[in-house]
């Protein structure tokens, strides 16, 4: 198996141009796909990103021959008509996946709910648990699958103004009075990272049917093969990249972009800036200055709220331990509707999906926890924040592979802080702006902006956070600055 960092390398200095038509800043999944996108339309693009590989949060490392992947753990619309899969088809991107199924588990204190990964066969057997909500279910979903297609479509209509002050917990109250398919129903939450009393019922639409409908896919060889896959293509159709490089500033030529200015002094010039990079800093701390950007547009970025972040572990576990029982899902604590936002853990098994991922007859652990956001207020020792949370995960994962400890051969954590270091994003924000109602659909930041060339691509902008919105933002983007190329 190739190495995570294999194939990524930065253009030969001597080969970079001092002039662009385009320069990405970032190379998150938008970034490569919107950078792919102009380069394969023959747009001269410079690709900058700060991490020494592509990917962005979808990036591996390895430890002593196990492969991990750092933050995502499958992707969704990856299939043949969907968004990544015609996206690939109109690269001419090559991709091995593997599909799961089921699709997910949930686990509660007192029962556990198989997801497969077929809708129709989710909605039968939730009739056939529910018998008293059976029609209440069959117009949920219909009405769930309109309003997924609405968004999905990008079109106004009846269905989207019905929902889109709605939060998720009151489409959920709107159609069932029972508590524990109410819960059912919200158990995969942590996907969008906001609990359904705030969650948008569009953002929950547009995760969860994607997932029910199209399926969720793990790409063959780790999430960090999705980035090279795009990373490598980009490079095919001629695009330049500076890995390792911050940009520092982006520079104006009063009121549109003339270029970047990097952390080592060095300006390039273009004359169209996509920035892949977390919102609020691209207009505070990037742009050379925001006094031609209206106040208004700058108080709304002010006052909006970034999304929540994770602990995570991942474990490298040597041959003998049995995990033939440890279900690959969300292990949720609450017991109730209104308990579904207390803490949480997601726990998977990455080898038992593509096993060339830690080497012979040993496995991958990898576990998400969620905390409400007030835990990691005020932390002033990190480390130590991290070594408790160890100790902590441990203990719990203790309760269903007793012996974990005694397996265990590696040991790695990161908190928000370690995803704030690795990815820039303010405070680890998992998914950038929270999909509050506030802050979703016609709501988030738009992708164009109130400066001359400067566009926005990724989580901090439409349609929202996940892969394969991103991916639908950054050709989106890409179709954009073509057309108003011309
Ligand atoms: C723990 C976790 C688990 C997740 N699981 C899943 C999952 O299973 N499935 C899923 O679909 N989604 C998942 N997500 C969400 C998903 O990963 C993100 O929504 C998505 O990857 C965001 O992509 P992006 O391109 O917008 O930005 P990012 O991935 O944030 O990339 C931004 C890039 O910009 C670079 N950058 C920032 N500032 C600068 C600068 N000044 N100069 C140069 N470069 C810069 C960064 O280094 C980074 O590479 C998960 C997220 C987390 C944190």
């Amino acid at each position: 198996m190739p190495s995570v960092n294999s194939f990524v390398q930065s253009t030969k200095i001597d080969k970079l141009h001092p002039y662009y038509d385009v320069i990405v800043i970032g190379a998150g999944i938008a970034g490569l796909i919107c950078a792919s996108f102009l380069a394969k339309n023959g747009k001269k693009v410079l690709l900058i990103e700060q991490h020494f590989i592509p990917g962005g949060y979808c990036t591996s490392f390895k430890r002593k021959g196990f492969h991990f992947d750092a933050a995502v753990h499958h992707i969704g619309g990856c299939g043949k008509w969907s968004v990544v899969g015609r996206c690939f088809k109109t690269l001419g991107i090559e991709m091995d996946f593997y599909h799961l199924d089921p699709m997910d588990n949930l686990i509660f204190p007192s029962f556990n709910i198989e997801i497969p990964a077929d809708l129709d066969e989710y909605l039968l057997r939730l009739q056939a648990r529910y018998p008293n909500e059976k029609d209440n279910i069959k117009f949920f979903f219909q009405d769930f699958t309109k309003l997924y297609r609405a968004t999905f479509n990008n079109e106004k209509s009846q269905i989207i103004e019905k929902y889109k002050d709605m939060t998720y917990g009151m489409m959920l109250n709107h159609f069932f009075e029972d508590n524990e398919l109410k819960m059912v129903l919200s158990g995969q939450w942590g996907y969008i990272g906001l609990a359904p009393s705030k969650a948008s019922a569009l953002a929950m639409s547009q995760m969860m049917i994607n997932y029910l409908k199209d399926g969720a896919f793990f790409p063959k060889g780790g999430t960090q093969e999705f980035a090279n896959a795009i990373f490598r293509k980009f490079i095919d159709f001629g695009g330049h990249v500076m890995l390792s490089s911050k940009v520092k500033k982006i520079l104006k030529n009063r009121i549109s972009v003339a270029g970047v200015k990097l952390n080592d002094g060095k300006e390039i010039s273009s004359r169209v800036v996509v920035s892949n990079v977390d919102a609020r800093q691209t207009f505070y701390d990037l742009l050379e200055d925001n006094n031609d950007v209206e106040a208004v547009y700058l108080k709304k970025i002010e006052g909006m709220k970034e999304s929540c972040s994770f602990f995570l572990l991942y474990l490298g576990v040597g041959g003998g331990i049995d995990l033939n029982n440890l279900k690959r899902g969300f292990y949720l604590s609450g017991s109730g509707f209104d308990t579904i936002e207390s803490e949480w853990m997601y726990i998977s098994v990455p080898t038992k999906i593509c096993p060339t991922l830690a080497p012979q007859n040993k496995q991958i652990i990898s576990l998400v926890v969620y905390k409400k956001d007030e835990f990691y207020k005020n932390v002033i020792d990190w480390k130590l924040l991290k070594d408790n949370m160890i100790e902590s995960t441990l203990e719990k994962l203790e309760n269903y592979l007793p012996d974990i400890k005694k397996y265990t051969e590696v040991i790695e954590a990161a908190t928000p802080k370690t995803l704030e270091r690795y990815t820039l994003n303010t405070n680890g924000a998992a998914y950038g702006w929270a999909v509050s109602v506030d802050q979703i659909w016609d709501q988030r930041l738009s992708p164009t902006t109130p400066i001359g060339g400067l566009y926005l691509t990724g989580h901090w902008t439409r349609p929202g956070p996940g892969i394969c919105a991103v991916v639908s933002s950054g050709w989106g983007v890409a179709n954009l600055i073509l057309e108003n190329w011309r």
